[in-house]
């Protein structure tokens, strides 16, 4: 067996980049994986060694075989200059929201954001002196309006957390471009598989590896990649918080990977049966899943994204709280717990509307979130007929 060519490296399709990224089995005496190398302390062959800079490691915080077969692989999915990796998907976020932004900055938040993000805006930038302005997902180029002469980043999500709100990425990019801003994209649902990050104009993309990359609810990981442009700063911030990932979550991780679009795959054929079929519920009065031709953000779907992932969520006709209790607690094998991205179903009732400031959330019915596990479909509507049996029972 030869090296992969780069000439070759460069041309592989996903499944087969997936299969072979961040692997060197004859660096490891032939063995497939790389193992797990747990370490802090590297050993400098000679004195020289240690200043001329011929050390390819020099401490655990920069990085062992392990940590680098994943960034480069990572790196290679996404169309990344590098990757740095996280011990979860919000130490990610702040890491990439640390790297552009400095004091008296003001930067530009996606309404639709995962709510620890806007936390982070919220309570930690704005102590730092940071201001944050949070805008309608919708807005598109728009944000352009938005943009202060001490804005520095814009942070989109695609689509919105629990709501599911698309966002005209590429558009947002260009406006932000124009005036020198940092495009940071919270990239976990699509994953680099169905959007292409940086090819659309996001300069530092976050992964929550938590749900995907890991595909069994087992660990911990968040990556951030980032273009030729972002690389080194993002690089250097790595390196001033050593924020790193533990070895066993990263060897788990790498595992995931292989099969990473083998289950993102049947997750999307699941996700959009069971959306078909809840659109036709009687007790579902709207489903929020942007691949269904129903929902307002479809066509930047079509346009952009190239599948849809397991997770979606949905609107309940209006009922009392004690109805969505009383069927939620009468489901069998749909879990209540956050999280997703694993290979089990789950549900969790949410309300943006205490936090949302651009736009207003006021659906008509309680809403769901439903991640859509590797289960057999018929026996998930089975589950969720009893649970819509119970729900109409305690209207
Ligand atoms: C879960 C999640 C994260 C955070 O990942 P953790 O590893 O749980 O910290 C970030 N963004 C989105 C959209 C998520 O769903």
């Amino acid at each position: 067996m030869s090296k992969l060519s780069n000439e070759t490296r460069n041309v592989l399709r996903s499944r087969t980049k997936l299969v072979h990224a961040g692997r060197q089995p004859f660096d490891q005496h032939g063995f497939i994986n790389t193992p797990v190398y747990r370490g802090s302390t590297v050993l400098a062959p000679t004195y020289e060694s240690l200043f001329d800079h011929s050390l390819h490691f020099t401490y655990g915080t920069k990085g062992t075989p392990t940590t680098e077969a994943l960034e480069t692989a990572w790196s290679e999915l996404s169309g990344a200059a590098g990757t740095v990796l996280s011990p979860s998907g919000l130490a990610a976020i702040t890491l990439a929201m640390m790297t552009a932004v400095k004091a008296g900055d003001h930067i530009l938040v996606t309404d639709s954001a995962y709510r620890p993000t806007r936390v982070f805006c919220d309570r930690y930038l704005k102590k730092m002196g940071v201001s944050t302005t949070y805008f309608d997902p919708y807005l598109g180029a728009g944000v352009a309006d938005l943009i202060q002469p001490n804005t520095t980043a814009v942070v989109v999500e695609a689509p919105g957390s629990q709501s599911f709100e698309m966002q005209d990425v590429p558009a947002i990019a260009e406006a932000a471009h124009k005036r020198g801003l940092c495009v940071i994209m919270d990239n976990t649902w699509a994953t680099p598989l169905f959007f292409p990050p940086h090819e659309r104009g996001v300069d530092l993309a976050i992964e929550a590896g938590t749900k995907y990359l890991s595909g069994h609810s087992d660990l911990l990981l968040g990556l951030v990649s980032a273009n030729e442009d972002w690389w080194p700063r993002l690089r250097e911030t790595f390196d001033i918080f050593a924020m790193c990932a533990g070895p066993e979550d990263v060897f788990l991780a790498l595992r995931g990977l292989r099969t990473m679009e083998l289950r993102l795959k049947e997750a999307e054929k699941q996700a959009l049966d069971m959306a078909h079929w809840l659109e036709t519920r009687p007790e579902v009065q709207q489903v929020l899943h942007p691949a269904l031709p129903s929902h307002r953000g479809h066509d930047i779907w079509k346009r952009d994204f190239s599948g849809s992932s397991g997770l979606f969520s949905i609107i309940l006709q209006p009922g009392p709280e004690k109805a969505v209790a009383a069927m939620l607690n009468s489901l069998e094998l749909f879990g209540m717990g956050y999280s997703w991205g694993g290979f089990e179903s789950l549900v969790i009732p949410f309300d943006c509307s205490p936090y949302r400031s651009a736009t207003k959330w006021s659906p008509p019915g309680p809403a769901l979130r439903l991640q859509i596990g590797l289960e057999d479909t018929a026996d998930l509507k089975a589950d969720l007929d009893r649970g819509f049996e119970i729900y109409r029972r305690n209207c």
